[in-house]
């Protein structure tokens, strides 16, 4: 009996369709013609073989990465179980990191180099976060690197130094990221990088030459470089370039950078340049009111200036937007609904040990009251539950008791102001 020839490909029989042989097998006409429309509607030609497959499964993998990128309403949604309110701050920061990832998504890969599908150059949208402490900042980054399934780390800027000085390069950054990717540096190249308190990098005095500011503008000019994108020898250890060290070279082209900082007193340089417009403009034309107590949601790059960022780096970071503080409602809503509220952790834990814990509104009001009262934000809403909880999760696995109410007298007996220097 005379074998059937079947397309390699699809399977089809000969009988079927046309099929020209190859030296390890067949593919059918149709298939031709289908990879050849994939070529086409990818620009790439069919000349240079193994090359052009290998860029064509390139491109490929970013046409799905295009669609597979959910939307920005989708993001919202999503972040919207992690992060309670920083409604404005949450749509500036899911704008920036679409754009990001439509930015890559839409790469083509052309002559082995990479560039855009058309020629409009969309520009890379680094993020800077302004907001005090404890407002959700990292949560944030960390929660919308989560989404995408990207390598994610956090760095904190003042642990840099001008290159020569003791203490870390700013290259150390791209190890971790590095890190955060398992070592695969085509991941980490597509990676996002939260830099906190990018405020204390800021120039300490007006005049730049005045001393040798190692910690301020020196670190912000080192930073540019890897904002801005360019090939970075990296050691692969992280800390401090080694001459024997082997370096591996990362792209920062595409990796996002997430800055955030407090940016403690910039109030002040917002009222004063708020204040010169007020004198600069026919008063009837100012028809908004300003809101003295959250001057933070007026901040515009110039403010960042007058605080001491260099002007480079700003423009670097094209997406401002500022964090709004939280307020008891907030933090009341931090405390019991995101999706790993700190109560609902403790009552998981407890379960996990077969006992029922409530907690009652007014103790869920104390811990709250405490939180305002110390000013951290909703980073003080855990330590204070952690403090009023330590008795009973050390006792609970005993199983003496199968139910647990905390309410405001058990919250206030276990409650030490000790830990918090009060
Ligand atoms: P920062 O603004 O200083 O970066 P973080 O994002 O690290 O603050 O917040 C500290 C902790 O406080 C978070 O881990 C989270 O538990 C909580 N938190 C802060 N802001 C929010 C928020 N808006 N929604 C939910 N939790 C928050």
């Amino acid at each position: 009996m005379v074998k059937e020839h079947k397309c390699t490909l699809c399977g089809r029989s000969e009988r079927d369709v046309q099929l020209f042989a190859g030296e390890h097998g067949f593919v059918c006409v149709e298939c031709i013609e289908q990879a050849h429309g994939i070529l086409k509607e990818l620009g790439l030609s069919a000349e240079g073989g193994a090359a052009a497959g290998r860029k064509g499964r390139a491109a490929l993998a970013d046409k799905r990465a295009l669609e597979s990128l959910p939307k920005p309403n989708e993001m919202k949604a999503y972040l919207d179980q992690y992060v309670i309110g920083q409604d404005e701050a949450k749509k500036h920061l899911i704008v920036a990191v679409y754009n990001h990832y439509k930015r890559l998504a839409q790469y083509q890969v052309k002559g082995g180099k990479k560039q855009q599908a058309d020629d409009v150059e969309i520009e890379k949208s680094n993020v800077i976060m302004v907001g005090t402490t404890g407002t959700g900042k990292t949560l944030m980054a960390r929660t919308i690197a989560k989404l995408l399934s990207v390598p994610f780390c956090i760095v904190d800027a003042t642990v840099f130094t001008q290159a020569g000085y003791v203490g870390e390069d700013v290259e150390s950054i791209l190890s971790r990221l590095l890190q955060a990717a398992d070592g695969d540096v085509e991941k980490a190249q597509k990676g996002i990088v939260f830099i906190d308190e990018i405020d204390k990098i800021a120039r300490k005095n007006d005049n730049p030459s005045i001393t040798r500011d190692v910690s301020g503008e020196g670190v912000q000019q080192s930073l540019l470089k890897l904002l801005e994108g360019s090939l970075v020898n990296v050691p692969p250890q992280g800390g401090r370039k080694h001459p024997e060290q082997k370096f591996i070279q990362v792209d920062t082209h595409d990796i996002l950078f997430i800055c955030g900082g407090a940016f403690d007193g910039i109030e002040k340089k917002i009222a004063q340049r708020m204040n010169t417009h007020v004198v600069g403009y026919n008063s009837v034309s100012q028809q908004f009111r300003v809101d003295p107590n959250d001057l933070l949601q007026y901040i515009e790059p110039s403010d960042l200036k007058s605080f001491g960022l260099i002007p480079e780096i700003i423009g670097r970071l094209p997406v401002l937007t500022a964090l709004r503080p939280l307020d008891r409602e907030a933090l009341m809503s931090i405390l019991t609904e995101p999706k790993n509220a700190i109560t609902k952790q403790y009552v998981r834990l407890l379960e996990m040990d077969g006992i029922k814990l409530t907690f009652t509104q007014d103790a869920l009001d104390f811990i709250v009251d405490k939180a305002v009262q110390y000013k951290l934000g909703a980073r003080g809403l855990r330590g204070i539950t952690e403090n009023i909880m330590t008795d009973v999760m050390f006792e609970a696995p005993e199983g003496k008791v199968k139910e647990l109410v905390i309410d405001k007298a058990f919250a206030e007996a276990h409650y030490t102001d000790l830990r918090f220097g009060a």
